[in-house]
């Protein structure tokens, strides 16, 4: 059975943070390739001025343009109104019945997932793949991994990561300021957001 790893996000835009991780679980979880799922209008970022979804799912597809075990899809753009990783996991299911998914995320989400839409339908659907970054005790997420597992009946893995100060706020303050994003972004990225001329970007540098 293939599989497949999940990564979701607004991507605005994606980063390298989101890029290592995607990597580094591909690897140390067997899995057989990672589908990036850029979120199509995010209830919970409403209010923030964003790109377009088409525009943040573009600049998705181009950061994973040259890993050929990464692939970006445009199911949650393509849906109306907000956008739920339940119903993504059942379109999912349904789509590739053979495929086992595995929904990765930072770690810290597992104490707010039971405030997404239907957590019971999420952990039916997928394994989770929570990434535990830089030095925090495992023990910490061991006890919200094992209660949830006994309510749900889920399947959590924690997957220590490194800590990484990057964030898609950062970049986009980066970029408000005027500074570079160099090597934070991947440059395809960074000349789309200036083609664009996105998140205000006037940066030059020779
Ligand atoms: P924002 O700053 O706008 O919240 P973000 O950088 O957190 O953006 P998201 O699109 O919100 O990016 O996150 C998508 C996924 O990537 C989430 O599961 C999040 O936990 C994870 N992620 C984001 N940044 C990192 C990082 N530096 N290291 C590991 N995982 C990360
Ligand atoms: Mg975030």
């Amino acid at each position: 059975m293939r599989k497949i790893g999940i990564m979701g996000g607004t991507f605005s835009p994606i980063h390298i943070g989101h890029l290592m991780l995607a990597e580094y679980a591909l690897d140390t979880e067997q899995l057989d390739e990672i589908w990036f799922i850029p979120t199509g209008r995010s209830y919970l970022k409403a209010n923030v001025d964003m790109p377009s979804a088409l525009e943040r799912y573009e600049m998705t597809c181009l950061a994973v343009a040259g890993n050929p075990r990464m692939k970006c899809l445009d199911l949650e753009i393509r849906r109306e109104g907000n956008t739920y990783t339940c119903d993504t996991l059942v379109e999912l299911r349904k789509g590739y019945p053979d495929y086992h998914f595995h929904f990765i995320f930072g770690a810290d989400c597992l104490f707010t997932i039971e405030n997404w839409r239907n957590p019971g339908q999420i952990f039916e659907n997928c394994t989770i793949i929570a990434a535990v970054r830089g030095d925090t005790p495992l023990t910490e997420m061991t006890g919200k991994k094992e209660e949830l597992e006994e309510k749900y009946n889920a399947d959590i893995h924690l997957l220590p990561f490194m800590q990484l100060e990057i964030s898609s706020t950062l970049v986009r303050e980066r970029l408000k300021k005027q500074q570079s994003i160099r090597y934070l972004v991947p440059d395809d990225v960074i000349a789309y957001i200036k083609e664009k001329g996105l998140y205000g970007f006037k940066y030059e540098r020779k």
